[in-house]
């Protein structure tokens, strides 16, 4: 690591630079680190991956001289790393109480005593002095109660981080954003903002959450069935418009889905839905309950196939089975990559007689919680920062944000990766280094070696041959071998090859291939494994995983 004047400070981006998820950023001035967010993203493929986390070896490395983590909000990009953090290294962590409360049962259910962690709670407006830095939490609109951005006064100047925000006007929570406490900091100088870039490429602005609540009022008064609500339930503003909603067309809620429950329990529990507590009707008694007096609000809206909302498309929810005439509005977006998934989900409910209605045929039923351009527009005005690093973004995200910038006007603008080490000293901002980073797969909170991730990615491929070999001595068989497939051949209609293939490897043992009179028990496996692999690549055109085991009677 270069060496640097004191007043300087370095940025090293764990995650979510170049990616959207997991975001992780090392604040580093010389007598300490303070991390922004800890988050996870979620696997695309199905290789049997819960989540993903920073590879957080860098931080392990230097824990000793870690402050503080801090949390702007408690999406799971933001928090669901934790866990996996202070497992390596016992910080203390500062949170929104929201976030704070999210990321607790998290940190429960991978098994930490809470008593044992130092868990902070910070509100907006507040310094808090957090090792090298003091740490101000300033009040943003997202889709998320209790957003922040922070104020980082830094040995190398004050720095702003927006964390996750879009300017809504009229937020159904009454939490305004603090636009005053951002402008006074600008005012006052910024010598840097971070700045989030997810929806860089979306036109004007994001639209206010309570555009939603009208939108899904309209569909709920003049549906003659059951209403099915499908919605990321960390959205507890939306929550609360749907509580309202419910309550004037005299519906009661019933709610399907762990993570719908556990949204509406933390919210309850911080009093911040008020519902009266007949409003909700338990799932075991949901099927009684008048088909017009209905609302039930569904976790699941990408397809994901254990969620209620894929459940009850397929009719194979336990609770609740849906009826022709009846309404699911999918209060969504599809994240990218799963359009083919959710219009299949779309396709099933279709299938049933039911109604859907999405943001393809009803635009406003959702809205993003990411500023559009306007918005990042008006963040970068109000804050007029002396240099500008996008984040929360792909590359494409943050090289279409940097562009933006200088458009209008920035001069001092840097795209940085997960692993640069980014200077912020007296000039320009500056890479000095590289560090190692990655992502670390984990399956009910333990890793998942990369060795074995490529096996399953081979499996799936190809399918795998085992092979079991009787030999003496000198490697020679003392049966034929036995020769089991999966996903190569089909093993009851394919009789023949697979005798053909067993052939194949007895002949090849037979002409004592061996360097040795006593061969090894690996160059007998290296031989026959050769030997499947050409025989079932000349039948099925793929050369599958083998495993052979060799017995020596
Ligand atoms: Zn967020
Ligand atoms: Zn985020």
């Amino acid at each position: 690591m270069s060496t640097l004047p004191s007043s300087a400070l370095r940025l090293v981006p764990l995650g979510g630079l170049g990616e959207i998820g997991m975001n992780c950023l090392a604040v580093e001035a010389d007598d300490g680190i303070v991390v922004v967010d800890c988050g996870v993203t979620f696997p695309q493929t199905d290789l049997g991956i819960d989540v993903f986390h920073p590879d957080f070896s860098y931080l392990e490395e230097r824990r000793s001289r870690i402050a503080g983590v801090v949390i702007t909000h408690g999406h799971e990009d933001h928090i669901g790393g934790l866990p996996y953090l202070l497992r390596c290294a016992d910080v203390p962590v500062w949170a929104p109480a929201h976030a704070m409360n999210l990321a607790k049962e998290r940190l429960v259910e991978r098994g930490f005593e809470l008593r044992q962690l130092k868990l902070n709670t910070i509100v907006p407006r507040t310094r808090y002095k957090i090792g090298p830095l003091s740490v101000e939490p300033v009040r943003v609109t997202h889709s998320i109660l209790e957003a922040c951005a922070l104020i980082l006064r830094t040995p190398a100047g004050t720095i702003v981080h927006t964390g996750d925000f879009k300017f809504d006007p009229t937020p159904p929570d009454g939490e305004h954003m603090d636009v005053e406490r951002l402008k006074q900091v600008g005012d006052e100088g910024v010598r840097l903002l971070l700045s989030d870039s997810t929806n860089i490429d979306a036109p004007a602005s994001s639209g206010s959450e309570k555009l939603v609540g009208e939108a899904i009022d309209k569909l709920v008064q003049d549906a003659p069935a059951r209403v099915i609500v499908g919605l990321f339930s960390s959205n507890v503003q939306r929550l609360i418009m749907l509580g309202e909603i419910a309550q004037r067309h005299r519906r009661r809620i019933c709610l399907l889905g762990r993570s719908a429950n556990t949204h509406v329990r933390i919210a309850t529990q911080m009093e911040r839905l008020g519902w009266p507590s007949d409003l909700l009707v338990p799932s075991e008694s949901v099927q009684a309950v008048p088909r017009s007096s209905l609302l039930v609000l569904a976790s699941g809206t990408q397809a994901e196939p254990v969620a209620a909302m894929w459940r009850m498309a397929t009719r194979s929810h336990p609770a609740l089975a849906l009826d022709p005439g009846d309404r699911v509005i999918l209060s969504s977006r599809i994240i990218p990559g799963n359009d083919p998934a959710v219009l299949r989900m779309i396709g099933h409910l279709l299938r049933q007689g039911v109604e859907v209605r999405s943001r393809i045929t009803d635009p406003e039923v959702h809205v993003s919680g990411h500023a559009h351009r306007d918005e990042q527009r008006r963040m970068l005005e109000l804050v007029r920062p002396q240099s500008f690093v996008p984040v929360h973004g792909t590359l494409h995200h943050l090289h279409r944000h940097a562009q933006f910038a200088r458009s209008l006007g920035q001069p001092d603008v840097l795209v940085a990766e997960n692993g640069d080490v980014v200077e912020v000293g007296a000039g320009p901002l500056r890479k000095i280094d590289e560090v190692a980073v990655g992502k670390v797969a984990t399956y009910d909170g333990e890793e998942i070696s990369d060795d074995v991730l490529r096996e399953r990615e081979s499996l799936g491929r190809t399918g795998i041959a085992v092979v079991t070999l009787v030999v003496d001595v000198r490697g020679q068989l003392l049966s034929p071998p036995l020769l089991s497939t999966r996903g190569v051949l089909d093993a009851g209609e394919d009789k023949d090859l697979m005798r053909g293939a067993a052939l194949e490897i007895a002949q090849a043992l037979s002409g004592r291939p061996f360097a040795s009179e006593r061969p090894t028990d690996e160059q007998i496996i290296e031989v026959a494994q050769r030997a499947v692999r050409r025989n079932l690549d000349g039948i099925s055109g793929r050369r599958p995983v083998a495993v052979v085991h060799v017995v020596r009677p």
